[in-house]
């Protein structure tokens, strides 16, 4: 079996030995960028380059990029344990072309890739292309080969890619493998295409034209090409599953998860496996750049990360802190390709285990209160929004903890009362601070606090400047 850590150096490779620079990951953390929460595709490092403010001393370049999609536009944290295609983080394996080659050949060497040196069978491959991009739609026809039915034309915005208001955009194609009709879902724009039968690889961006700011588009003279591949969902494929939690890395993460808790991995309490694993590496992976919990801004998002994943270590059954303990086995699967983790090593179980100690003191009590103020409730009812909030400011259980708590059983919360209870709290706590006489700073301190969301903080990602779609 080709593990994870040889399918990323064969990616690579490939596009190095055609002539890419490969270029490490960049930080989660974006430097210079407010405006993303998270690095969350492989151009985020390059969006400089791509509009030409920044040249670097290669025009190709191959990168395999960490990757967080826990909020904003690109949002993946409520599928986890739910489908088998998605993770809060992942990596990314994409190539770049800065203004160098275009649709014609990154399509060739997309196909090269898939079909040569992964040998992928080409019946199971289909493509979409978005439905006025002809060239992509002929391209795919005469390089490899595709019928005409296994060439979708998508007319959405899933198929045309923008970096922002203005910038460079262009169409963009898809490429899906067919795991087969043991697997519920239909193809890419049908209407039950959620399911996983079909699950999305490789997706290719054309960036052909420039969006200006007073709405003209111009043609590029120079496009580029910016792809992204997801590893894992690549190394379903190549590991015979149709299923991401299944291949050798999460397998050994969700095996660790398995004997710490003595629960087995595999029966009622998959879920709760595959949430630990997932949202221990993304838990780890921002420790290890320095994002440690809190409650605002990045620290919250890890926060609330590491909360989920430890009220499922609850459910398993520990009755002691227990992600720390698997921070070893995540070392040894992904340290050699991000020796941050190797470094970081101490401070990360150090950080999982005094937040989930700290955690443990209300999460039984909390749990007490969900339970009983849910018992009564049916599929479809809706979860008392002061509850919510109680459990929130009391009890430190994040908003999407309650939630993921309650989805299972159809359970939703009032997220209205919720926030009217938040906000309440935020009025009554300024009102008291306006009372101690300091009331030159107040509206400044909180102004900064409501902006930043200094409770739930889920503003940052604008719908800018972000990678793929
Ligand atoms: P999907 O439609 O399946 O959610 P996407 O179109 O949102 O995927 P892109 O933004 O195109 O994904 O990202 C490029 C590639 O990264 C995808 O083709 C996929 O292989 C991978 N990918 C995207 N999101 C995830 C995720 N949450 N977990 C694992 N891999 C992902
Ligand atoms: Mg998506
Ligand atoms: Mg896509
Ligand atoms: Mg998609």
């Amino acid at each position: 079996m080709t593990g994870v850590n040889q399918i990323r150096k064969t990616f690579l490779d490939f596009f190095a030995k055609n002539g890419h620079a490969v270029v490490d990951s960049s930080p989660l953390v974006p430097r210079n960028d407010p405006t993303l929460m998270f690095a969350n595709s492989g151009m985020v490092q390059f969006k400089n380059v791509f509009t030409g403010v920044e040249k670097r001393p290669y025009s190709r370049a191959t990168s395999a990029q960490k990757c967080v999609r826990a909020g904003g536009k690109h949002n993946d944290l409520d599928n986890v344990g739910y489908t088998a295609r998605h993770h809060t983080f992942f990596e990314m394996l994409g190539n770049f072309s800065f203004g160098d080659y275009f649709k014609d050949h990154a399509i060739e060497l997309a196909w090269n890739l898939i079909t040569k040196e992964f040998e992928l069978p080409v019946e199971r491959l289909l493509v979409t292309v978005f439905s006025e991009d002809d060239d992509a739609f002929q391209l795919w026809k005469k390089i490899a080969g595709l019928p005409d039915s296994k060439i979708i034309r998508i007319p959405t915005s899933d198929n045309f890619w923008r970096m922002g208001d203005t910038g460079p955009c262009g169409p963009c194609s898809e490429i899906f493998y067919d795991h087969g009709d043991t697997i519920w879902g239909g193809p890419p724009g049908s209407a039950d295409q959620d399911g996983d039968r079909f699950i999305e690889i490789w997706n290719l961006v054309f960036m052909q034209y420039e969006d200006q700011p007073g709405g003209e588009r111009i043609v590029l003279p120079r496009p580029s090409i910016d792809t992204g591949m997801g590893l894992e969902r690549m190394s379903a494929v190549l590991q015979g599953t149709h299923d991401n939690y299944e291949i050798d890395l999460m397998r050994a993460l969700i095996g660790a998860s398995a004997v710490a808790t003595g629960v087995e991995p595999d029966g009622e309490h998959k879920v709760s496996h595959r949430v630990i694993a997932d949202h221990l590496r993304t838990s780890s992976f921002l420790v290890a750049e320095g994002v440690l919990p809190s409650n605002e801004g990045r620290g919250y998002v890890a926060r609330r990360i590491m909360r989920r994943a430890m009220r499922h270590a609850s459910l398993l059954g520990a009755k002691e802190p227990l992600l720390h303990k698997l921070v070893p086995v995540l070392v040894r699967e992904m340290g050699q390709a991000y020796p941050e983790l190797v470094r970081a090593e101490s401070l990360i179980a150090e950080t999982l285990e005094l937040e989930e100690t700290r955690f443990r003191k209300t999460l039984e009590r909390g749990l007490t209160i969900l339970d009983d103020e849910s018992k009564a409730l049916g599929e479809g009812a809706v979860f008392s929004g002061d509850t919510a909030f109680t459990l929130y400011d009391t009890y430190g259980f994040p908003l999407d903890l309650t939630q993921d708590a309650l989805r299972p059983r159809g359970i939703v919360v009032d997220t209205t009362a919720f926030d009217a209870a938040m906000k309440l709290q935020k009025d009554k706590a300024r009102a008291a601070w306006a009372g101690s006489g300091e009331t030159a700073t107040d509206t400044v301190w909180f102004g900064i606090k409501d902006k930043t969301g200094a409770t739930e903080f889920l503003g940052y990602d604008t719908e800018t400047a972000e990678g793929q779609v």
